[in-house]
C-alpha cells in the first residue's frame, strides 16, 4: 500500500481525498498555490507545498513544481482530483517516470478517451452507440457545412478537446454556421490551446445521464449504475441524481453493459465516466468519457456504499477491485446540489469574496462536501464552486424533501451563491415529476431567478 499521497488539486475535492487517505492510514501532501495558503486543504494535510503563484497556470498546472515536490518529499502516488491535470497524459506519464503512482489510467488511455473527436470512432468500432456525427475532425468553415448538410439541422459544434461545457456552439440554421463555428473555435484554442473541432447533431430535449466505471489491471471492469445530470446551466451540471426517473431496469442494464463494454475497449484502468445524452424515445447516445474522477461521484457513494476513492487507490496500488458486478446493489435515493459563488440574475457571474457567516446543515441522510470555514476568502482564480449538498433518502421522494429542508438551513453570508435558484429547483412541477432535460435552467431561468 502506499504510505505517502500527493493530492494535485485544492477545494473540496483535496479535502475529499485528504479524508479517504487518513481512512486508511496514508500519509498527505498537500499543494497550494499563494492564494490558496489558508485552504482548509493545506490545514487538513500532514504536509504542505507551496507550487506557485495565484494563477493555475503556474501553480496547480505546474506540473514540474508538482512533481519536485512530489519526489522530495517521498511521496510514492500522486492523485490528481478533478480539473487541472487529471487529464493531462503528459502528466500521467511523467509522474509514472518518477518512479510515482498516477491514480488514474495510463497517458496512453487518457490520449485515447481525452480526444473527443477520436474516442467517438474507438466507440463506433465497438458498437457503443454515438450521436450522428462528422466523420473524425472538421478543420474548416466548408468542411463544416458540409457535414452539417449531412447530419441535418441542428447541430451542435464541439471542441475535441473541450470540457466543462466549453468550446461548444449550437447551430439551428446554416447561416448561424460560419459565425458560430469560428466563435467556438477561438473560444477552443483559448481554453484549451487546442482548435480542433468536430460534429454532432444536436439532440433535443435529451437527459444526460452517465455511468460510473471502475476497473482494474486484472480485466474486472463493473459499472455502478447511472447518474442524471440533466440540470445544467451552459452545458454545465448543477443537480445531479441517482438513479435516474428516466431508466427502466432494462434500459439500466444495456446502457451499463455499453458502458462496460466502452471502458474494455479502451483498455481502461482505475476510475471512469461513460457521458450519454437519452432523447425522449429512450434512444442514447455515447458523447464522452471522463477519465478521472467526478464532480458528482458522492451520489454514487450514496446508493452504493462504495467509497470510490479508497477503491481507485487500492487499483493504483495494485489490487483487484473488491466488489463484483453482483455485489452492486443500488439502494435508496442520492441528489446533490454544486453550490456555486455566483449571480445567476448575472448570467452566473462569478462573486467570490469572503465567507462572513456559515451554517452547514446536517441530520439523517446529509453530506456535505466543502472547503468552506467562516472568515474564508474565496480566491478569484478557480472555479466558483464552493461546496456540494449531498442527501441520501429512501426514496426520491424522501430525498427531494430532504434537500429541501438542508437548503433552508444551509446560510453561507457575505457572497452571492446560487442556493436560492436551486430551492427553486426542487419546487418546480418538472423537477418533482422528473420530465426535466437538459433545457430546463435554460427555459425557466426568468420564472427562476424572480
Ligand atoms: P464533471 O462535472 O462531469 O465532473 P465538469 O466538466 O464539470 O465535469 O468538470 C469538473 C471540473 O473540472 C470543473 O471544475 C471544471 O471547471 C473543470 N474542468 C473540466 N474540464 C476541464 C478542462 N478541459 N480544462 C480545465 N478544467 C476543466
Ligand atoms: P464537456 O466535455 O464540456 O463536459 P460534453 O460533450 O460532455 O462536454 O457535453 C456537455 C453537455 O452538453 C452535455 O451534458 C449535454 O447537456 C450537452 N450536449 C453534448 N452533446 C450534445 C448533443 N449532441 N446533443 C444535445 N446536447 C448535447
Ligand atoms: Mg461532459
Amino acid at each position: 500500500m502506499f504510505r505517502k499521497i500527493l493530492i494535485a488539486n485544492r477545494g473540496e475535492i483535496a479535502v475529499r481525498i485528504i479524508r479517504t487517505c487518513k481512512e486508511l492510514g496514508i500519509e498527505t501532501v498537500a499543494i497550494y498555490s499563494q492564494a490558496d495558503k489558508a485552504g482548509l486543504h493545506v490545514k487538513l494535510a500532514d504536509e504542505a507545498v507551496c507550487v506557485g503563484p495565484a494563477k493555475s497556470t503556474e501553480s496547480y498546472l505546474n506540473m514540474k513544481n508538482i512533481l519536485a515536490a512530489a519526489t522530495t518529499l517521498g511521496c510514492d502516488a500522486i492523485h490528481p482530483g478533478f480539473g487541472f491535470l487529471s487529464e493531462n497524459a503528459t502528466f500521467a506519464r511523467l509522474v509514472e517516470t518518477c518512479g510515482i503512482k498516477f491514480i488514474g489510467p495510463s497517458g496512453d488511455v487518457i490520449d485515447k478517451m481525452g480526444n473527443k473527436s477520436a474516442a467517438r470512432k474507438l466507440m463506433m468500432d465497438h458498437d457503443v452507440p454515438v450521436v450522428p456525427g462528422s466523420d473524425g475532425s472538421v478543420h474548416t468553415v466548408e468542411e463544416a457545412r458540409e457535414a452539417a448538410e449531412r447530419i441535418g439541422y441542428p447541430v451542435l459544434i464541439k471542441a475535441s478537446a473541450g470540457g466543462g461545457g466549453r468550446g461548444m456552439r449550437r447551430v439551428y440554421e446554416p447561416e448561424e454556421l460560419e459565425k458560430e463555428f469560428l466563435a467556438a473555435r477561438t473560444e477552443a484554442k483559448s481554453c484549451f490551446g487546442d482548435d480542433d473541432m468536430y460534429l454532432e447533431k444536436l439532440i433535443l430535449c435529451p437527459k444526460h445521464i452517465e455511468f460510473q466505471i471502475m476497473a482494474d489491471r486484472f480485466g474486472n471492469v463493473v459499472h455502478l449504475g447511472e447518474r442524471d445530470c440533466s440540470i445544467q446551466r451552459r452545458n454545465q451540471k448543477m443537480i445531479e441524481e441517482a438513479p435516474s426517473t428516466a431508466l427502466t431496469p432494462e434500459l439500466r442494464d444495456q446502457m451499463g453493459q455499453d458502458a462496460v463494454r466502452a471502458a474494455r475497449a479502451a483498455g481502461y484502468e482505475n476510475a471512469g465516466t461513460i457521458e450519454y445524452v437519452l432523447d425522449k424515445d429512450g434512444n442514447y447516445y455515447f458523447i464522452e468519457m471522463n477519465t478521472r474522477i467526478q464532480v458528482e461521484h458522492p451520489i454514487t457513494e450514496m446508493v452504493t456504499g462504495i467509497d470510490l476513492i479508497k477503491e481507485q487507490i487500492l487499483i493504483a496500488a495494485g489490487k483487484p477491485l473488491s466488489f463484483s458486478q453482483e455485489d452492486v446493489v443500488l439502494r435508496g435515493h442520492s441528489i446533490e446540489c454544486r453550490i456555486n459563488a455566483e449571480n445567476p440574475k448575472e448570467n452566473f457571474r462569478p462573486c467570490p469574496g469572503t465567507v462572513k457567516g456559515i451554517n452547514i446543515p446536517g441530520g439523517m441522510g446529509v453530506r456535505i462536501d466543502t472547503a468552506l470555514y467562516q472568515g474564508y476568502q474565496i480566491p478569484s482564480s478557480y472555479d466558483s464552486m464552493i461546496a456540494k449538498v449531498i442527501v441520501s433518502g429512501n426514496n426520491r421522494e424522501e430525498a427531494i424533501s430532504r434537500m429541501r429542508r438542508v437548503l433552508e438551513e444551509l446560510i453561507i453570508q457575505g457572497i452571492e451563491t446560487n442556493i436560492d435558484l436551486h430551492y427553486w429547483i426542487l419546487h418546480s412541477e418538472e423537477f418533482v415529476s422528473g420530465t426535466f432535460d437538459t433545457s430546463f435552467i435554460e427555459n425557466n431561468l426568468d420564472k427562476l431567478v424572480t
